[in-house]
């Protein structure tokens, strides 16, 4: 819906009315609030094992960890870092640390050492919590800053076991502190690099993840992302945004189940829709393209799925309607968001024509929140069919990013509108087109990789003097990273020499995939790099 405030001034909203949002409590309170309703039905599925955890398993478990938290001294604005991949332990040290006015950094435990470290050095983490296979990478940085590691697993030597964090007695010690927690305390510190530059602490506070949730899934309308008889598939990595919002919390709060699967593999994936009769399926276009091609699909029975959400990448028509043919009942549909600014758009259902979104589509904007599509140059919002820079505004936007107030100055300007760096249009029928990227994010799969970040570790080479790195497309993964480099003279580096370089300090889907070399990088008279010169050779 298109609000009309004066004549520069557009103004897109949600078609759905919006709702009332309870900000004020602290994500767990919220995610737990109906609790009652449901707390002996399953929450989490370990697909690892077979272990359930009812509703009031997790909560009883979540406080024990605060208070095990609480113990070690662990305060209010305290960080701990999760380097988990996907499991029980990930959900229980995510809610206790919220318990306790701590907040929690998400890292991906297939980070290299050195990226690990950047992370860590960033956010300064009391605690962190891992697996014992990732311990030795975390290792450097907790024993130079005498942090603890906890490991789900039996630790090795010099660390301790979880569940020494989960000992609280009920009767001896009270098993939640009593926290003054703020709406605007932050709670979850993921990493992005936003528009431009490196990976930074987003903050995001209780108020944000409380909205966040509740723009997906509160109100009336039955046709909305999750509902109490679900089993939601947690495949994507709990350390994103995406699945620790859309699958975690959103189900805990309307107390559905989720199967926690550790890591995607595709028959695994397939076979445990099957067995378990998964309802609901968070994806990323690259997981839909495997079930699409693979060619034993119509082995397994999919038909439990009812609901299909693509998001972090563009998922197009093609791919759409080559991934309707192996999901006979799932309504098939995009959700845009950022780890900054939560769900921008979704196709939500409305009552009477749920899903009937056009392929592309992002569906219409989230509610509780208003939308713009921004031209670029004159900076006047745009009507309907005109692309221009997304720009969305609400409280599930970011407090800022971690000691960067330039940073988050540059991506929420003075009216709270946050500047995501996308281009987009909306049609006439409210829906959400992405077209283009400003920014300089590269998604390979949905994972974010900032360019910036590998232009540095090749500068740092003696034999490359300048270079650029720009996203190139791909039809299995989204896009991989190309690097332009220009060698220092007289030198005949190759370009195995530099993937290898850089294969060695960078998570796998970072490896640079193509190598050009060039003269000159070309540049803009601020210095700042005209990516859009180089995408155009590739
Ligand atoms: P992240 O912060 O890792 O969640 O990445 C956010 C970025 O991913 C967005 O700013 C978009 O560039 C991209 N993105 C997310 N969802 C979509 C989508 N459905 N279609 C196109 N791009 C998307």
């Amino acid at each position: 819906m298109l609000l009309k405030k004066d004549e520069e001034e557009l103004i897109f909203r949600s078609k759905l009315p919006d709702i009332y949002i309870p900000g004020h409590l602290p994500i767990h309170t919220y995610c737990f609030q109906n609790i009652s309703k449901h707390s002996t039905r399953p929450c989490l599925i370990n697909a690892a094992n077979g272990e359930v955890f009812s509703h009031a398993d997790v909560k009883i478990t979540a406080s024990k960890v605060a208070a095990g938290l609480n113990k070690l001294g662990i305060q209010r604005g305290q960080v701990i870092m999760l380097l988990l991949h996907n499991s029980p332990e990930f959900v229980f040290a995510f809610l206790g640390a919220s318990y306790i006015g701590a907040i929690t950094t998400t890292a991906n435990p297939l980070y290299t050492p050195e990226e690990i470290e950047k992370q860590a050095t960033i956010s300064k983490p009391h605690l962190i919590i891992t697996h014992s296979i990732y311990v030795q990478k975390a290792k450097g940085f907790a024993q130079q800053n005498g942090v603890k590691i906890y490991c789900s697993d039996p630790p090795p030597e010099g660390c301790f076991h979880f569940s020494e964090l989960t000992q609280a007695d009920e009767e001896s010690m009270p098993l939640v502190p009593l926290v003054n927690i703020q709406p605007d305390d932050t709670v979850a510190l993921p990493f992005s690099s936003g528009t431009t530059g490196f990976p930074k602490g987003v903050m995001l506070t209780h108020r944000n993840l409380v909205t966040c949730v509740s723009q997906q899934v509160d109100g009336e309308n039955p046709t909305l992302y999750v509902h109490p008889e679900d089993l939601t598939i947690c495949v994507l990595p709990l350390f994103h945004v995406y699945s620790l919002i859309t699958v975690l919390l959103c189900t805990l709060r309307v107390g559905a189940a989720i199967l926690i699967m550790q890591k995607y593999e595709i028959n695994a994936l397939m076979e445990n829709v099957q067995k378990y009769k998964v309802t609901i399926t968070p994806f990323v276009p690259p997981i839909l393209l495997a079930i699409a091609k693979h060619p034993l699909a119509h082995r397994f029975d999919l038909s439990s799925v009812r609901r299909v959400v693509c998001g972090a990448a563009p998922m197009d028509k093609r791919l759409e309607d080559a991934v309707r043919g192996k999901l006979p009942n799932a309504k098939i549909g995009q959700g845009y968001g950022m780890t900054e600014g939560g769900v921008v758009s979704m196709c939500l259902g409305f009552a009477k024509d749920a899903f009937k979104f056009k392929s592309g589509s992002c569906g219409t904007v989230i509610r509780n929140a208003r939308m713009k599509i921004v031209d670029p140059q004159s900076g006047l919002s745009l009507p309907y069919n005109r692309p221009g820079e997304i720009w969305i505004r609400g409280d599930q936007i970011m407090k800022g990013y971690l000691n960067d107030p330039e940073s988050t100055k540059r991506t929420i300007d003075r009216d709270g509108w946050m500047h995501t760096g996308d281009i987009g249009y909306v049609d006439y029928d409210d829906e959400l087109f992405i077209v283009d990227r400003l920014k300089e994010l590269i998604k390979y799969k949905g994972f974010h990789i900032a360019p910036a970040e590998l232009e540095a570790l090749l500068i740092a080479h003696p034999s490359i003097s300048d270079a650029a790195v720009v996203p190139m497309n791909d039809d299995a993964v989204g896009e991989v990273p190309v690097a332009f480099v220009v060698r220092e003279t007289g030198s005949k580096i190759s370009e195995e020499q530099i993937k290898h370089y850089i294969s060695k300090q960078v998570v796998s889907y970072k490896r640079i995939n193509r190598v050009f070399f060039t003269d000159e990088i070309p540049k803009a008279p601020s210095g700042k790099i005209i990516r859009k010169n180089l995408r155009a050779k590739i």
